[in-house]
């Protein structure tokens, strides 16, 4: 691969059929990665209190699936959701403990919006959460937001922000916030990552918007971290022992 171009070697915010409004199996998905030649992705289902979200137990027993599957990566993973101002997410420590990698994102069927205020408060504490990793498509105009005070918090607790490309698509607005986010990430020197939130195997790794936009942005490739199979799994594998240690 190219280092200096603007690209991803896996992606890492997706949705199967365990939620009822994504329409693969992990087994589709697996197979739509290899054929775009990734090296790695990682399953996030819903947490159970958005209303077709996966059980609980889903994510409890996600250790059964393998490590690797036709040549690449699977990584176990969870899109939780914010479900309080205060930062309550909806799935226990016991569980995300044992996750290789946790999104925790603002959902409207989760959450009523509230004031900037309720969200920065929100995000802050969510970024200080020892399980969480990665901020879900934040730029959603829905939730507006400190980004300065919660960027700097992201760069603080060693976490990344996700630039998602389907808020492009679904989120109106979102661009103009990523944008802003992305300006602040390179300030800030905080690691992004970018993901596709796909909801089906066709859209697997279409994250040319969110690319495009880093690229206008002139964010360094360097700070995308699924842009290296070696970025991405160092960031996993440095958050899996932190959670360790949070016990
Ligand atoms: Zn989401
Ligand atoms: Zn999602």
């Amino acid at each position: 691969m190219n280092e200096n171009t603007y690209s991803i070697i896996g992606d890492f915010h997706t949705h199967t059929l365990v939620s009822q409004h994504a329409y693969s199996t992990i087994g589709e998905l697996v197979e739509a990665s290899i054929k775009r030649g990734f090296q790695a992705i990682a399953i996030t289902d819903h947490g159970p209190e958005m209303l077709d979200g996966a059980i609980s137990h889903h994510f409890l027993c996600m250790d059964a699936l393998p490590r690797t599957v036709g040549g690449i990566r699977l990584y176990r993973g969870a899109e939780v959701n914010i479900k309080t101002f205060s930062g309550r997410i909806d799935l226990p420590d016991s569980i995300l403990r044992n996750l290789d990698f946790t999104i925790a994102s603002f959902h409207i069927e989760a959450i009523i919006p509230g004031s900037e205020d309720d969200h920065t408060a929100a995000w802050l504490a969510v970024v200080r959460n020892p399980y969480v990793d990665c901020m879900g498509h934040a730029g959603n105009p829905l939730y507006p937001f400190d980004h300065e005070q919660v960027i700097k918090e992201v760069k603080k607790q060693g976490k990344t922000m996700e630039i998602n490309a389907n808020s492009f698509l679904v989120r109106k607005g979102s661009e103009e916030n990523c944008a802003h986010m992305i300006r602040l990430c390179k300030a800030y020197e905080v690691p992004v990552m970018v993901n596709s939130d796909a909801h089906n195997a066709w859209t697997i790794g279409e994250v040319t918007p969110a690319l495009k936009l880093l690229e206008q942005e002139d964010f360094p490739p360097e700070l995308i971290l699924n842009h290296t199979f070696e970025g991405i799994c160092s960031f996993i594998q440095r958050r899996k022992g932190e959670k360790q240690q949070a016990l």
